[in-house]
Protein backbone atom coordinates (compact mmCIF):
# COMPACT_ATOMS: atom_id res chain seq x y z
CA UNK A 1 0.00 0.00 0.00
CA UNK A 2 1.47 3.19 -1.27
CA UNK A 3 1.07 6.07 1.60
CA UNK A 4 -1.38 9.04 0.73
CA UNK A 5 0.08 11.50 -0.41
CA UNK A 6 0.43 14.70 1.38
CA UNK A 7 -1.34 18.16 1.09
CA UNK A 8 1.09 19.69 -0.44
CA UNK A 9 1.84 17.06 -3.00
CA UNK A 10 -2.04 17.03 -3.62
CA UNK A 11 -1.73 20.68 -4.33
CA UNK A 12 1.00 20.42 -6.66
CA UNK A 13 -0.58 17.57 -8.89
CA UNK A 14 -3.74 19.25 -8.85
CA UNK A 15 -1.65 23.00 -10.25
CA UNK A 16 -0.16 20.76 -12.72
CA UNK A 17 -3.37 19.98 -14.61
CA UNK A 18 -5.35 23.23 -13.78
CA UNK A 19 -2.22 25.72 -13.67
CA UNK A 20 -0.88 27.67 -11.00
CA UNK A 21 -3.49 30.52 -10.81
CA UNK A 22 -6.48 27.75 -10.54
CA UNK A 23 -5.87 25.84 -7.18
CA UNK A 24 -6.79 28.71 -4.30
CA UNK A 25 -6.22 28.18 -0.99
CA UNK A 26 -6.20 29.85 2.57
CA UNK A 27 -8.07 33.48 2.52
CA UNK A 28 -8.93 32.66 -1.53
CA UNK A 29 -11.10 30.02 -0.25
CA UNK A 30 -12.16 31.69 3.12
CA UNK A 31 -13.62 34.56 1.62
CA UNK A 32 -16.13 32.34 -0.58
CA UNK A 33 -19.67 31.52 1.60
CA UNK A 34 -19.99 27.46 1.83
CA UNK A 35 -23.25 28.07 0.49
CA UNK A 36 -26.36 29.84 1.28
CA UNK A 37 -27.58 31.66 3.38
CA UNK A 38 -24.12 33.42 3.65
CA UNK A 39 -23.45 32.71 6.98
CA UNK A 40 -20.38 30.43 7.52
CA UNK A 41 -16.97 30.69 5.35
CA UNK A 42 -15.56 27.82 3.16
CA UNK A 43 -13.07 25.69 5.02
CA UNK A 44 -11.28 23.13 2.26
CA UNK A 45 -8.22 21.59 1.22
CA UNK A 46 -8.50 24.06 -1.86
CA UNK A 47 -10.80 24.99 -4.58
CA UNK A 48 -9.57 23.72 -8.18
CA UNK A 49 -10.27 25.62 -11.29
CA UNK A 50 -10.40 23.74 -14.33
CA UNK A 51 -11.05 25.07 -17.90
CA UNK A 52 -11.72 22.10 -20.04
CA UNK A 53 -13.36 18.84 -19.85
CA UNK A 54 -10.10 16.52 -19.87
CA UNK A 55 -8.65 18.78 -16.80
CA UNK A 56 -11.83 17.89 -15.06
CA UNK A 57 -11.15 14.18 -16.10
CA UNK A 58 -7.57 14.58 -15.24
CA UNK A 59 -8.73 16.06 -11.60
CA UNK A 60 -11.18 12.92 -10.63
CA UNK A 61 -8.95 10.69 -12.11
CA UNK A 62 -5.83 11.60 -9.48
CA UNK A 63 -8.61 12.24 -6.05
CA UNK A 64 -10.50 8.71 -6.85
CA UNK A 65 -7.30 7.06 -6.89
CA UNK A 66 -5.93 8.91 -3.87
CA UNK A 67 -9.35 8.30 -1.89
CA UNK A 68 -9.96 12.21 -1.97
CA UNK A 69 -13.45 13.83 -1.94
CA UNK A 70 -14.43 16.28 -4.47
CA UNK A 71 -16.95 18.50 -3.93
CA UNK A 72 -18.34 20.20 -7.25
CA UNK A 73 -19.44 23.71 -7.17
CA UNK A 74 -21.69 26.21 -9.28
CA UNK A 75 -22.65 29.65 -7.79
CA UNK A 76 -23.34 28.09 -4.50
CA UNK A 77 -26.83 28.89 -4.00
CA UNK A 78 -28.29 25.65 -3.52
CA UNK A 79 -30.75 25.77 -0.53
CA UNK A 80 -30.09 22.10 0.99
CA UNK A 81 -26.41 21.81 1.19
CA UNK A 82 -25.07 19.83 -1.25
CA UNK A 83 -22.19 22.16 -2.40
CA UNK A 84 -21.22 22.38 1.16
CA UNK A 85 -17.16 21.62 1.71
CA UNK A 86 -15.69 19.55 4.76
CA UNK A 87 -11.93 20.39 5.36
CA UNK A 88 -9.97 17.60 3.59
CA UNK A 89 -12.36 18.28 0.29
CA UNK A 90 -11.56 19.48 -3.15
CA UNK A 91 -14.12 21.84 -4.40
CA UNK A 92 -14.31 21.47 -7.87
CA UNK A 93 -15.29 25.05 -9.48
CA UNK A 94 -16.91 25.12 -12.82
CA UNK A 95 -16.69 29.06 -12.79
CA UNK A 96 -14.10 28.83 -15.91
CA UNK A 97 -16.60 27.08 -17.75
CA UNK A 98 -18.79 30.32 -19.02
CA UNK A 99 -19.24 29.18 -22.84
CA UNK A 100 -22.26 30.12 -24.13
CA UNK A 101 -22.52 27.98 -28.14
CA UNK A 102 -24.60 29.38 -31.03
CA UNK A 103 -28.56 29.30 -30.86
CA UNK A 104 -29.85 26.49 -33.21
CA UNK A 105 -32.88 28.29 -34.47
CA UNK A 106 -34.35 25.42 -36.06
CA UNK A 107 -33.32 23.04 -33.34
CA UNK A 108 -34.84 25.65 -31.08
CA UNK A 109 -31.57 24.52 -28.98
CA UNK A 110 -28.18 26.16 -27.37
CA UNK A 111 -25.18 24.67 -25.82
CA UNK A 112 -23.91 26.02 -22.67
CA UNK A 113 -20.99 24.99 -20.56
CA UNK A 114 -21.74 24.18 -16.84
CA UNK A 115 -20.77 27.14 -15.27
CA UNK A 116 -22.74 29.54 -17.00
CA UNK A 117 -25.28 31.81 -15.01
CA UNK A 118 -28.78 31.42 -15.62
CA UNK A 119 -28.98 35.27 -15.91
CA UNK A 120 -26.11 35.43 -18.56
CA UNK A 121 -28.37 32.47 -20.85
CA UNK A 122 -30.95 34.60 -20.17
CA UNK A 123 -29.49 37.33 -21.68
CA UNK A 124 -27.55 35.63 -24.69
CA UNK A 125 -31.16 33.89 -25.58
CA UNK A 126 -33.09 37.34 -25.10
CA UNK A 127 -30.90 38.90 -28.34
CA UNK A 128 -33.37 35.57 -30.15
CA UNK A 129 -36.87 35.14 -30.28
CA UNK A 130 -36.21 32.30 -28.23
CA UNK A 131 -37.02 32.10 -23.88
CA UNK A 132 -35.03 29.60 -21.32
CA UNK A 133 -37.72 27.84 -19.44
CA UNK A 134 -36.54 27.88 -16.19
CA UNK A 135 -36.24 31.16 -13.61
CA UNK A 136 -35.84 31.39 -9.90
CA UNK A 137 -34.76 34.58 -7.47
CA UNK A 138 -30.88 33.41 -7.43
CA UNK A 139 -30.31 33.56 -11.30
CA UNK A 140 -27.22 35.78 -10.85
CA UNK A 141 -25.28 33.42 -9.49
CA UNK A 142 -26.87 29.76 -9.82
CA UNK A 143 -25.30 28.29 -12.80
CA UNK A 144 -26.71 26.06 -15.68
CA UNK A 145 -24.44 22.69 -14.02
CA UNK A 146 -25.90 23.78 -10.69
CA UNK A 147 -29.48 24.10 -11.92
CA UNK A 148 -29.19 20.41 -13.76
CA UNK A 149 -27.72 18.68 -10.35
CA UNK A 150 -30.45 20.11 -8.31
CA UNK A 151 -32.91 19.83 -11.20
CA UNK A 152 -34.39 23.64 -10.08
CA UNK A 153 -37.94 24.27 -10.90
CA UNK A 154 -38.63 27.74 -9.87
CA UNK A 155 -41.18 30.57 -11.18
CA UNK A 156 -42.14 29.46 -14.48
CA UNK A 157 -42.87 25.22 -13.90
CA UNK A 158 -46.20 24.93 -14.50
CA UNK A 159 -45.83 26.16 -18.20
CA UNK A 160 -42.07 24.38 -19.27
CA UNK A 161 -41.81 22.01 -16.57
CA UNK A 162 -38.11 21.74 -14.44
CA UNK A 163 -34.36 20.91 -15.50
CA UNK A 164 -35.07 17.71 -16.54
CA UNK A 165 -37.55 18.59 -19.52
CA UNK A 166 -34.82 21.42 -20.63
CA UNK A 167 -32.25 19.26 -20.95
CA UNK A 168 -31.68 17.41 -24.30
CA UNK A 169 -28.39 16.12 -23.70
CA UNK A 170 -25.37 16.53 -21.62
CA UNK A 171 -21.70 15.96 -20.70
CA UNK A 172 -20.56 14.64 -17.38
CA UNK A 173 -17.28 13.03 -16.15
CA UNK A 174 -17.89 9.91 -13.91
CA UNK A 175 -15.65 9.81 -11.06
CA UNK A 176 -12.84 7.50 -12.58
CA UNK A 177 -12.32 10.33 -15.17
CA UNK A 178 -14.41 8.75 -17.86
CA UNK A 179 -15.83 11.42 -19.67
CA UNK A 180 -19.85 10.59 -20.48
CA UNK A 181 -21.18 11.86 -23.98
CA UNK A 182 -24.51 11.90 -23.78
CA UNK A 183 -25.17 15.26 -25.74
CA UNK A 184 -28.61 14.77 -27.98
CA UNK A 185 -29.90 16.85 -29.80
CA UNK A 186 -33.00 15.95 -30.68
CA UNK A 187 -36.06 15.42 -28.34
CA UNK A 188 -37.20 12.33 -28.96
CA UNK A 189 -34.45 9.59 -28.01
CA UNK A 190 -35.67 6.12 -27.00
CA UNK A 191 -32.36 3.85 -27.22
CA UNK A 192 -32.05 2.44 -24.05
CA UNK A 193 -31.68 4.35 -20.84
CA UNK A 194 -31.59 8.20 -20.80
CA UNK A 195 -28.55 8.28 -19.46
CA UNK A 196 -28.55 12.09 -19.09
CA UNK A 197 -31.56 11.82 -16.35
CA UNK A 198 -28.84 9.85 -14.08
CA UNK A 199 -26.64 13.69 -13.59
CA UNK A 200 -30.64 15.54 -13.13
CA UNK A 201 -31.11 15.94 -9.50
CA UNK A 202 -28.01 14.02 -8.60
CA UNK A 203 -26.38 16.74 -6.57
CA UNK A 204 -23.11 16.29 -7.62
CA UNK A 205 -22.95 12.38 -6.47
CA UNK A 206 -22.68 10.18 -9.36
CA UNK A 207 -20.73 12.87 -11.97
CA UNK A 208 -19.06 16.48 -12.77
CA UNK A 209 -21.78 17.89 -15.65
CA UNK A 210 -19.39 19.83 -17.90
CA UNK A 211 -22.01 20.84 -20.96
CA UNK A 212 -25.17 20.61 -21.90
CA UNK A 213 -27.69 21.08 -24.31
CA UNK A 214 -30.65 23.03 -23.79
CA UNK A 215 -34.44 23.27 -24.91
CA UNK A 216 -35.31 26.80 -26.32
CA UNK A 217 -39.29 27.89 -26.31
CA UNK A 218 -40.29 30.52 -28.29
CA UNK A 219 -40.38 33.66 -26.60
CA UNK A 220 -44.19 34.93 -25.70
CA UNK A 221 -44.70 38.24 -27.28
CA UNK A 222 -45.70 39.96 -24.41
CA UNK A 223 -46.57 38.97 -20.86
CA UNK A 224 -48.92 40.51 -18.05
CA UNK A 225 -48.70 40.22 -14.65
CA UNK A 226 -50.88 40.63 -11.67
CA UNK A 227 -51.06 40.74 -7.72
CA UNK A 228 -54.17 40.18 -6.11
CA UNK A 229 -55.28 39.80 -2.55
CA UNK A 230 -57.96 37.02 -1.23
CA UNK A 231 -59.72 35.71 1.78
CA UNK A 232 -59.71 32.51 1.63
CA UNK A 233 -57.65 29.42 0.43
CA UNK A 234 -60.48 28.18 -1.36
CA UNK A 235 -60.69 31.01 -3.35
CA UNK A 236 -56.60 30.95 -3.93
CA UNK A 237 -57.63 27.27 -5.60
CA UNK A 238 -60.54 28.48 -7.68
CA UNK A 239 -58.52 31.30 -9.15
CA UNK A 240 -55.84 28.89 -9.92
CA UNK A 241 -58.52 26.81 -11.41
CA UNK A 242 -60.22 29.66 -13.23
CA UNK A 243 -56.75 30.76 -14.32
CA UNK A 244 -56.28 27.41 -15.91
CA UNK A 245 -59.15 27.05 -17.88
CA UNK A 246 -58.93 30.46 -19.02
CA UNK A 247 -56.00 30.55 -20.09
CA UNK A 248 -55.58 28.11 -21.53
CA UNK A 249 -51.98 26.98 -21.64
CA UNK A 250 -50.60 30.92 -21.29
CA UNK A 251 -50.37 30.77 -17.19
CA UNK A 252 -46.59 31.07 -16.56
CA UNK A 253 -46.62 31.52 -12.64
CA UNK A 254 -48.95 31.54 -10.16
CA UNK A 255 -47.47 32.39 -7.22
CA UNK A 256 -49.39 32.30 -3.76
CA UNK A 257 -47.70 34.06 -0.69
CA UNK A 258 -49.55 35.05 3.27
CA UNK A 259 -49.52 37.67 5.15
CA UNK A 260 -46.54 36.36 7.48
CA UNK A 261 -44.28 36.23 4.32
CA UNK A 262 -45.86 39.65 2.57
CA UNK A 263 -46.19 42.00 5.45
CA UNK A 264 -42.33 41.79 7.66
CA UNK A 265 -41.00 42.49 3.64
CA UNK A 266 -43.36 44.94 2.97
CA UNK A 267 -42.65 46.76 6.08
CA UNK A 268 -39.14 46.53 6.09
CA UNK A 269 -38.03 45.55 2.54
CA UNK A 270 -37.71 48.52 -0.03
CA UNK A 271 -41.47 48.40 -1.90
CA UNK A 272 -44.58 50.18 -1.84
CA UNK A 273 -47.72 48.02 -1.11
CA UNK A 274 -49.65 46.48 -4.11
CA UNK A 275 -52.28 46.99 -2.60
CA UNK A 276 -54.51 49.73 -0.28
CA UNK A 277 -55.46 46.70 2.31
CA UNK A 278 -54.43 43.96 4.21
CA UNK A 279 -55.12 40.29 2.87
CA UNK A 280 -55.50 36.86 4.20
CA UNK A 281 -54.13 35.51 0.96
CA UNK A 282 -51.99 37.07 -2.00
CA UNK A 283 -51.37 35.77 -5.57
CA UNK A 284 -48.94 36.76 -7.90
CA UNK A 285 -49.98 35.90 -11.69
CA UNK A 286 -48.00 35.87 -14.71
CA UNK A 287 -49.60 35.03 -18.62
CA UNK A 288 -47.47 35.08 -21.39
CA UNK A 289 -49.72 34.91 -24.54
CA UNK A 290 -49.49 37.70 -27.56
CA UNK A 291 -52.74 38.86 -26.19
CA UNK A 292 -51.68 38.71 -22.01
CA UNK A 293 -53.12 41.46 -20.60
CA UNK A 294 -56.62 41.70 -22.53
CA UNK A 295 -56.51 37.63 -20.69
CA UNK A 296 -55.35 38.91 -17.44
CA UNK A 297 -58.20 41.10 -17.12
CA UNK A 298 -60.59 38.77 -18.48
CA UNK A 299 -59.55 37.10 -15.30
CA UNK A 300 -59.79 39.27 -13.15
CA UNK A 301 -63.39 40.72 -14.01
CA UNK A 302 -64.36 36.77 -13.76
CA UNK A 303 -62.88 36.52 -10.82
CA UNK A 304 -63.90 39.32 -9.12
CA UNK A 305 -67.52 38.09 -10.03
CA UNK A 306 -66.96 35.14 -8.50
CA UNK A 307 -66.35 36.76 -5.52
CA UNK A 308 -62.75 34.77 -5.67
CA UNK A 309 -60.44 38.20 -5.29
CA UNK A 310 -61.05 41.01 -3.00
CA UNK A 311 -58.49 43.57 -5.04
CA UNK A 312 -56.13 43.34 -7.98
CA UNK A 313 -53.33 45.34 -9.50
CA UNK A 314 -52.31 44.91 -12.86
CA UNK A 315 -48.55 45.81 -13.91
CA UNK A 316 -48.80 48.52 -16.90
CA UNK A 317 -45.07 47.83 -18.31
CA UNK A 318 -42.28 45.97 -17.51
CA UNK A 319 -40.81 48.18 -14.92
CA UNK A 320 -44.44 47.95 -12.20
CA UNK A 321 -43.56 43.73 -13.04
CA UNK A 322 -40.48 43.35 -11.86
CA UNK A 323 -41.30 45.73 -8.75
CA UNK A 324 -44.13 43.04 -8.19
CA UNK A 325 -41.59 40.22 -8.65
CA UNK A 326 -38.78 41.98 -6.40
CA UNK A 327 -41.69 42.06 -3.43
CA UNK A 328 -41.83 37.69 -4.09
CA UNK A 329 -37.75 37.86 -4.60
CA UNK A 330 -37.13 39.84 -1.40
CA UNK A 331 -35.86 36.82 0.86
CA UNK A 332 -33.42 38.91 1.97
CA UNK A 333 -35.96 41.54 3.84
CA UNK A 334 -37.63 38.73 5.17
CA UNK A 335 -34.37 37.67 7.06
CA UNK A 336 -33.51 41.12 7.89
CA UNK A 337 -36.57 41.23 9.91
CA UNK A 338 -36.69 37.78 12.11
CA UNK A 339 -33.44 36.61 11.76
CA UNK A 340 -32.23 33.87 9.99
CA UNK A 341 -34.68 30.95 9.59
CA UNK A 342 -35.00 28.02 8.68
CA UNK A 343 -35.92 27.25 5.18
CA UNK A 344 -38.44 24.08 3.54
CA UNK A 345 -39.08 23.36 0.17
CA UNK A 346 -42.01 20.61 0.43
CA UNK A 347 -44.50 19.72 -1.81
CA UNK A 348 -47.98 18.23 -1.18
CA UNK A 349 -51.39 18.14 -2.93
CA UNK A 350 -53.15 21.11 -3.02
CA UNK A 351 -56.21 19.85 -1.73
CA UNK A 352 -54.35 18.60 1.42
CA UNK A 353 -52.14 21.62 1.84
CA UNK A 354 -54.03 24.06 4.29
CA UNK A 355 -54.64 20.85 6.81
CA UNK A 356 -50.67 20.27 6.36
CA UNK A 357 -49.76 23.96 6.98
CA UNK A 358 -52.47 24.03 9.93
CA UNK A 359 -50.78 20.98 11.29
CA UNK A 360 -47.38 22.30 11.32
CA UNK A 361 -47.74 25.47 12.46
CA UNK A 362 -50.28 24.27 15.66
CA UNK A 363 -47.12 21.96 16.43
CA UNK A 364 -44.54 24.55 16.04
CA UNK A 365 -47.05 26.96 18.43
CA UNK A 366 -47.13 24.37 20.95
CA UNK A 367 -43.95 24.23 21.73
CA UNK A 368 -42.49 27.82 20.62
CA UNK A 369 -45.67 30.02 21.32
CA UNK A 370 -43.73 33.15 19.65
CA UNK A 371 -42.84 31.53 16.37
CA UNK A 372 -42.84 33.39 13.30
CA UNK A 373 -43.80 31.02 10.23
CA UNK A 374 -43.76 33.03 6.48
CA UNK A 375 -45.37 31.03 3.78
CA UNK A 376 -45.18 30.90 -0.08
CA UNK A 377 -45.00 28.89 -2.53
CA UNK A 378 -45.63 27.94 -6.22
CA UNK A 379 -48.86 26.76 -5.87
CA UNK A 380 -49.80 24.91 -9.19
CA UNK A 381 -47.01 22.97 -8.63
CA UNK A 382 -48.35 21.99 -5.01
CA UNK A 383 -45.03 23.86 -3.92
CA UNK A 384 -44.93 25.65 -0.77
CA UNK A 385 -41.79 27.32 1.01
CA UNK A 386 -41.79 27.82 4.82
CA UNK A 387 -39.21 29.86 6.86
CA UNK A 388 -39.74 29.16 10.64
CA UNK A 389 -37.86 31.62 13.20
CA UNK A 390 -38.08 30.16 16.48
CA UNK A 391 -35.15 32.30 17.35
CA UNK A 392 -32.58 29.77 18.45
CA UNK A 393 -30.37 27.75 15.82
CA UNK A 394 -30.14 25.22 18.55
CA UNK A 395 -34.52 23.93 17.76
CA UNK A 396 -33.35 23.42 13.94
CA UNK A 397 -33.45 19.71 14.66
CA UNK A 398 -36.74 19.83 15.89
CA UNK A 399 -38.49 21.54 13.43
CA UNK A 400 -37.28 19.74 11.02
CA UNK A 401 -38.93 16.51 12.79
CA UNK A 402 -42.24 18.47 12.94
CA UNK A 403 -42.14 19.98 9.24
CA UNK A 404 -40.97 16.53 7.72
CA UNK A 405 -42.70 13.71 9.60
CA UNK A 406 -45.97 15.47 9.21
CA UNK A 407 -46.07 15.02 5.32
CA UNK A 408 -45.63 11.55 5.59
CA UNK A 409 -49.33 11.08 6.23
CA UNK A 410 -50.44 13.00 2.92
CA UNK A 411 -47.69 11.36 0.81
CA UNK A 412 -45.73 14.70 0.11
CA UNK A 413 -42.25 15.59 -0.39
CA UNK A 414 -39.39 16.65 1.73
CA UNK A 415 -38.12 18.65 -1.54
CA UNK A 416 -39.97 19.98 -4.05
CA UNK A 417 -37.16 21.68 -6.11
CA UNK A 418 -33.77 22.22 -3.39
CA UNK A 419 -32.52 18.36 -3.24
CA UNK A 420 -31.12 16.39 -0.33
CA UNK A 421 -27.91 17.38 0.32
CA UNK A 422 -26.90 17.77 3.56
CA UNK A 423 -29.67 19.22 5.25
CA UNK A 424 -32.62 16.55 4.41
CA UNK A 425 -30.72 13.09 4.60
CA UNK A 426 -32.11 12.35 7.64
CA UNK A 427 -35.45 12.58 6.03
CA UNK A 428 -35.15 10.56 2.55
CA UNK A 429 -37.42 7.79 4.23
CA UNK A 430 -40.49 9.95 3.98
CA UNK A 431 -40.68 10.51 0.29
CA UNK A 432 -38.79 7.45 -0.51
CA UNK A 433 -38.97 3.88 0.40
CA UNK A 434 -36.69 1.08 0.95
CA UNK A 435 -36.37 -0.38 -2.56
CA UNK A 436 -36.24 2.97 -3.80
CA UNK A 437 -33.55 3.98 -1.30
CA UNK A 438 -31.66 0.76 -1.62
CA UNK A 439 -31.77 0.98 -6.16
CA UNK A 440 -30.40 4.50 -5.28
CA UNK A 441 -27.49 3.32 -3.32
CA UNK A 442 -26.90 0.88 -5.92
CA UNK A 443 -26.43 3.45 -8.83
CA UNK A 444 -23.90 5.68 -6.74
CA UNK A 445 -22.14 2.57 -5.85
CA UNK A 446 -21.71 1.83 -9.68
CA UNK A 447 -20.87 4.84 -11.03
CA UNK A 448 -18.97 6.10 -7.72
CA UNK A 449 -17.67 2.91 -6.19
CA UNK A 450 -14.66 5.10 -4.15
CA UNK A 451 -17.45 7.37 -2.71
CA UNK A 452 -15.25 10.40 -4.04
CA UNK A 453 -18.06 12.55 -5.79
CA UNK A 454 -20.14 14.74 -2.88
CA UNK A 455 -19.95 11.94 -0.36
CA UNK A 456 -21.90 12.24 2.67
CA UNK A 457 -24.51 14.37 0.74
CA UNK A 458 -28.41 12.38 0.15
CA UNK A 459 -27.68 9.86 2.21
CA UNK A 460 -26.10 9.57 4.86
C1 LIG B 1 -32.65 33.59 -3.55
C2 LIG B 1 -32.72 32.16 -4.03
C3 LIG B 1 -33.83 31.74 -4.75
C4 LIG B 1 -33.92 30.42 -5.21
N1 LIG B 1 -35.02 30.04 -5.89
C5 LIG B 1 -35.11 28.77 -6.34
C6 LIG B 1 -36.27 28.34 -7.05
O1 LIG B 1 -37.23 29.07 -7.24
N2 LIG B 1 -36.29 27.06 -7.52
C7 LIG B 1 -35.24 26.19 -7.31
O2 LIG B 1 -35.31 25.04 -7.75
N3 LIG B 1 -34.14 26.57 -6.62
C8 LIG B 1 -34.05 27.83 -6.12
N4 LIG B 1 -32.96 28.21 -5.41
C9 LIG B 1 -31.89 27.23 -5.13
C10 LIG B 1 -30.69 27.30 -6.10
O3 LIG B 1 -30.62 28.49 -6.78
C11 LIG B 1 -30.74 26.16 -7.08
O4 LIG B 1 -30.66 24.95 -6.38
C12 LIG B 1 -29.64 26.19 -8.13
O5 LIG B 1 -29.96 25.19 -9.05
C13 LIG B 1 -28.24 25.93 -7.60
O6 LIG B 1 -27.29 26.28 -8.60
P1 LIG B 1 -25.78 26.58 -8.19
O7 LIG B 1 -24.98 26.78 -9.41
O8 LIG B 1 -25.72 27.68 -7.19
O9 LIG B 1 -25.38 25.20 -7.51
P2 LIG B 1 -24.53 24.95 -6.20
O10 LIG B 1 -25.24 25.51 -5.02
O11 LIG B 1 -23.13 25.37 -6.40
O12 LIG B 1 -24.60 23.36 -6.12
C14 LIG B 1 -25.81 22.71 -5.86
C15 LIG B 1 -25.60 21.19 -5.98
O13 LIG B 1 -25.26 20.86 -7.31
C16 LIG B 1 -23.95 20.26 -7.37
N5 LIG B 1 -23.31 20.79 -8.56
C17 LIG B 1 -23.08 22.09 -8.87
N6 LIG B 1 -22.54 22.19 -10.10
C18 LIG B 1 -22.40 20.93 -10.56
C19 LIG B 1 -21.90 20.37 -11.76
N7 LIG B 1 -21.44 21.12 -12.75
N8 LIG B 1 -21.92 19.02 -11.90
C20 LIG B 1 -22.39 18.23 -10.91
N9 LIG B 1 -22.87 18.71 -9.76
C21 LIG B 1 -22.89 20.04 -9.59
C22 LIG B 1 -23.29 20.61 -6.06
O14 LIG B 1 -22.33 19.65 -5.69
C23 LIG B 1 -24.46 20.67 -5.12
O15 LIG B 1 -24.80 19.38 -4.69
C24 LIG B 1 -32.86 29.52 -4.93
C25 LIG B 1 -31.74 29.95 -4.21
C26 LIG B 1 -31.67 31.25 -3.77
C27 LIG B 1 -30.45 31.66 -3.00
Amino acid sequence: MTAPPTNREVLDALTVIVGEHHVLTGEDVGHRWDGYPPVRPMDCRCIVRPATTDEVAAILRYCNYHLIPVVAQGGRTGLSGGASVSVGDVALSLERFRAIGEIDPAGMIVEVEAGVPLEALQQAVQKSEFCFGVDLGARGSATIGGMIATNAGGNAVMRYGMMREQVLGLEAVLADGTILTSNSRVLKNNTGYDLKQLFIGSEGTLGVVTRATLRLRSAPSSSCTAFAGLATFEAVLALLRLASSLCEGALSTFEVMWPGFVHPILQHGNHLPPLANQHKFYVLLEVASRSAQESVEHLLNQAIKQSLIQDAVIAQNTAQAEKLWALRDDIDALIAVHGPAFLYDVSIAQSAMESYLERVERSLRSRWPDVRVAKFGHLADGNIHLCIHTGSSADHAAVDVIVYRALASYGGSISAEHGIGLEKRSFLDVSRNPSEIALMRNIKKSLDPRNILNPGKIFL
